[in-house]
């Protein structure tokens, strides 16, 4: 007999680390934008897993992609060169308009990669005298767990009790050149920021910032590092958030969707004259670059592009904020978002985000709260518009 949800929950319970708190929702089976429950109950996913899920659930292709690759080979490790590597990052580094990749699996790891990237070129070709290389970031950044990113966290959830940190990180505010243009001394080497700081609570920074940090960081010789992992792949409307004010980065992250909600691909892409500064047995990873992965990977971005997902996510994005804007409620503080990241900020006086999200999972749509007053709305970007305005009305229910 097949069990419910009730059991499924004081299993991971019992048995799980309690380092997440679930909205009370098993998910057994998923297509699309829709999930379903071990009792059949079908809800609208509105997180799309973080991002990760642009594409939808189990998109056909991406999971042909998956079989055929399984039927062939799935993991050399990189002391062989596999025949999915090469085509993989040739097309990765065509839609990030870089020129060369280090691949990994978590975005986490992407980011380490990153650091160890700006670190190195600090010394090897700005010249920064040997471990003085400082790395600026952002306060309320969300950049991964590891060790080292957890040490230039100022969220202290995610910072307090893990110490000693790593040093060599300087945090600005956000969305603050002037704050960037003070902070930068001769031992800088990289900015590294979030185009939107999405899991903040989808923190939208001013028109022209991401543009005039890219200046900034040309002028003074310091790597612009962007953490593209939740807003790239056409998440906010373009390929990669940079692209709606042309500041391209010297090192993008990518990961999440790059593996099409199905397995964990990411990469570090930057430019053939940085890359250089990593030579062999410096930096790598077991399973990174495995031609499972990377079959995926094509894939995912073969998806992005071919159903124009950006297109898609810029439309039904506005198409939201509309909708949003036309509820009648006394019970939002702010709306914010980009393409389709976007966030409403509940008032204080009207109660927790919880509250709400708990209440849209009765009515079938899966949201999740943040930091205490903000519902994030990120449904994979293949939605229909009927099944949006459905998402809508049940907003609208829960606010009204
Ligand atoms: C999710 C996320 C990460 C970390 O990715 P993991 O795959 O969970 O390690 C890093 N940066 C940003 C902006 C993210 O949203």
């Amino acid at each position: 007999m097949a069990r419910g949800s009730k059991y499924y929950i004081a299993l991971e319970n019992e048995y799980g680390a309690h380092n997440y708190h679930p909205i009370p929702v098993v998910i057994s089976k998923a297509k699309g934008v829709w999930v379903w429950d071990p009792e059949g109950r079908k809800y609208l996913d509105c997180l799309a897993s973080y991002s990760a899920v642009n594409q939808g659930h189990r998109h056909p292709k991406i999971i042909k992609a998956l079989r055929d690759q399984a039927n062939k080979v799935t993991l050399t490790s990189r002391a062989f060169h596999n025949d999915m590597l090469g085509p993989f990052l040739k097309k990765l580094t065509k839609v990030t308009q870089l020129e060369m990749a280090l691949p990994m699996n978590t975005g986490a790891e992407a980011v380490e990669t990153a650091v160890k990237i700006a670190r190195k070129w600090g010394y090897e070709k700005k010249g920064v005298p040997k471990n003085k290389a400082q790395i600026i970031v952002c306060r309320d950044n969300f950049h991964g767990r590891t060790t080292t990113i957890v040490s230039f966290a100022t969220d202290p959830v995610t910072r307090v009790g893990f110490g000693p940190f790593t040093p060599g990180f300087k945090v600005i505010p956000y969305n603050d050149i002037d704050a960037l243009e003070n902070a930068i001394t001769d031992n800088t080497v990289g900015f590294l920021v979030e185009p939107i700081q999405a899991e903040a609570g989808v923190k939208v920074p001013s028109e022209g910032y991401m543009r005039a940090a890219g200046d900034v960081c040309r002028q003074h010789n310091v790597l612009f590092m962007l953490d593209e992992i939740q807003t790239g792949c056409c998440r906010t409307g373009k390929m990669f958030a940079w692209m709606h004010e042309n500041a391209k980065p010297d090192v993008i992250m990518v990961g999440k969707a790059l593996g099409g909600g199905v397995v964990p691909v990411s990469a570090a892409v930057s430019s053939r004259d940085i890359m250089s500064v990593i030579g062999p047995g410096e930096h790598g990873s077991t399973f990174g670059g495995n031609p499972l992965a990377c079959a995926v990977g094509m894939a995912s971005l073969d998806v992005l592009i071919e159903e124009k997902l950006d297109k898609r996510a810029e439309k039904l994005g506005r198409r939201f904020r509309e909708g949003l804007h036309k509820i009648k409620t006394n019970k939002v503080k702010e709306i914010r978002g980009v393409g389709l990241l976007n966030a409403i900020e509940i008032k204080k006086s009207a109660g927790d985000a919880r509250k709400y999200t708990e209440r849209l999972k009765e009515l079938g749509v899966l949201a999740k709260d943040t930091h205490g007053q903000t519902i994030r709305f990120a449904p994979p970007l293949v939605i229909e518009e009927r099944e949006l305005d459905w998402m809508l009305g049940a907003i609208e229910k829960v606010l009204a």
